[in-house]
């Protein structure tokens, strides 16, 4: 099935009614099954170029707007009470962490389909041939986010090859 440009912008602005706000990834996939109109997370994500553009494109709110540091990531096993009591800078490192990973695990290997555990996949600019440090900390989520959809995703195998190749097959 295939879908139009259309479809993306009324499948967001239909889970956005249903949710009450521009909905996560984790938001959108929870009540796509209640839209008229239901392209997959991934489908909308590689055909648009990016979740933040695929709700600017439907004139929705970017992703950060309503997303609070002091709620607890979806998914992260640890109480409320728990979270309050890390610290702030903790909170945030958890947080990207928490975004790099699925980011990882939904995209998967754009080379060979790779998607399993997080930690065997990397982000690649494909463009300028810089990598996204994801150790690194000071990054907003935000800035993250923007940085992040400029990337693929490629599992430690691929990234390899798409580095190193040339070192073994020319002489
Ligand atoms: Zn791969």
């Amino acid at each position: 099935m295939s879908y139009s440009e259309q479809d993306y912008i009324d499948a967001l602005t239909q889970a956005a009614e249903i949710i009450g706000h521009a909905p996560t990834s984790d938001e959108y996939v929870s009540v796509r099954g209640q839209l008229d109109v239901s392209p997959s997370y991934s489908c909308i994500y590689n055909n648009v170029g990016g979740w933040n553009k695929a709700k600017e494109l439907a004139g929705l709110e970017t992703w950060g707007a309503h997303e609070r540091i002091s709620d607890v990531p979806q998914n992260v096993d640890i109480g409320q009470q728990e979270w309050e009591d890390l610290d702030s800078n903790r909170r945030a490192h958890i947080k990207r962490k928490h975004y790099l990973s699925k980011e990882k695990v939904e995209r998967g290997c754009k080379k060979c389909g790779y998607a399993d555990n997080p930690a065997a996949m990397e982000f690649h600019h494909p463009d300028q041939d810089r990598e996204l440090s994801v150790s690194q900390n000071g990054w907003s989520l935000e800035n993250l986010k923007n940085e992040v959809d400029k990337c693929v995703v490629l599992c430690g195998n691929c990234h390899n090859i798409e580095h190193r190749e040339k070192d073994y097959l020319t002489f």
